[in-house]
């Protein structure tokens, strides 16, 4: 099949790979209908993560049962679904409170910007829709593989709430999805810190009230401004570098708890002013499975059209190219379709 792989830090290439195969009876086989790029790609491709030897990439994708191994009740070939990036069986003690993202038989996408995926643990994973969604429905199902669910994670962790004044730290498209969720959940205000204007449209469009351009010091400050020095009470912290763990931290008012789910790079936590000031920390993986069920409702309903977030669609032939603009930040979010 052709598959994205990555070599060395931006060095990525569609190339000829073997298909996946079954490797145990709980595996599922996905057609790839379409994937996207992740922020967290990006750590690899920046050289951030290191790349010890070439392999494939790509987590998120939705697509169509190729084949299922005999272990599989629930899903049968020709059906439409979702496939979480994390794999969970949706039965061992971690998954019965919701934490399929650390289930006891966790596994992962590993090659989901290809033409077919491999899942593990189809039965507890899978989230099947009623036939191909129409094309204008793709980019709101896709969202569901990942991104959106994280936000959701983020806004969940923070323990958004009715009335709720909430800042969202990061301007990527899991942040976004993090304002489409803190909006969803009852938030009163939304403050989204972005620098760039098309990504403070699409906050705005799913819900940011107040948009802080700073950064740093003077974002804190900003946020101090807009909400008479109390601070939030919700922060979703949505990068997972150093400086928006700080920032995220100081715009928590004392009691408020910062929902974490960029992938910590660099992070060394204030631990003795969380300590006086009562900051609290929750959050990490997503468990996609927990979230997808509730969420997807929300989409067919109408209700929230996480879709926006991918505002470039290119062939899987162009992945490179699709690598490139999110490194540059010419686009927020790719979708590649094989
Ligand atoms: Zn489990």
């Amino acid at each position: 099949m052709r598959a994205t792989m990555i070599h060395a830090a931006g060095d990525i290439r569609l190339s000829e790979v073997p298909d996946p195969t079954m490797q145990a009876d709980s595996d599922a086989i996905i057609k790839v209908l379409a994937g996207c790029v992740c922020g967290s790609d990006l750590w690899s491709y920046r050289g951030e993560n290191e790349v010890s030897e070439p392999h494939t990439i790509g987590h998120e994708c939705i697509g169509v049962v190729e084949e299922v191994g005999s272990g599989v009740r629930d899903f049968s070939p020709g059906d439409f679904v979702i496939v979480p990036f994390c794999h969970a069986d949706n039965t061992c003690p971690h998954c019965a409170v919701g934490m399929h993202s650390v289930c006891d038989n966790l596994g992962f996408t590993v090659s989901g910007q290809a033409e077919f995926a491999r899942v593990t643990q189809a039965d507890g994973s899978l989230v099947r829709l009623d036939g191909v969604p129409d094309d204008s429905m793709i980019p709101s199902v896709l969202a569901l593989s990942d991104v959106m669910p994280t936000g959701w994670h983020a806004a969940r962790s923070a323990r958004v709430g009715a009335g709720h004044t909430v800042v969202v730290v990061g301007d990527g498209a899991v942040g976004l999805c993090g304002v489409l969720a803190a909006s969803q959940m009852g938030a009163e205000r939304v403050i989204a810190m972005s620098r760039h204007e098309s990504r403070q449209k699409i906050a705005r469009s799913f819900g940011a009230t107040e948009i802080v351009a700073e950064r740093g010091e003077e974002a804190a400050e900003r946020v101090a401004d807009l909400t008479s020095g109390v601070g939030a009470d919700a922060v979703l912290e949505c990068v997972g570098n150093g400086q928006a763990m700080e920032t995220a931290l100081r715009v928590a008012r004392p009691g408020a708890t910062v929902g974490f789910v960029g992938v910590p790079h660099g992070i060394e936590l204030p631990v003795r002013t969380m300590f006086r000031r009562n900051v609290g920390l929750a959050g990490g993986m997503a468990p996609v499975r927990a979230y997808l069920p509730g969420l997807l409702e929300l989409v067919v309903s109408g209700a929230i059209d996480p879709g926006p977030v991918f505002d470039a669609v290119m062939p899987l032939d162009d992945v490179a190219e699709a690598y490139r603009a999110m490194d540059e930040r010419r686009a927020i979010k790719v979708l590649v379709r094989p």
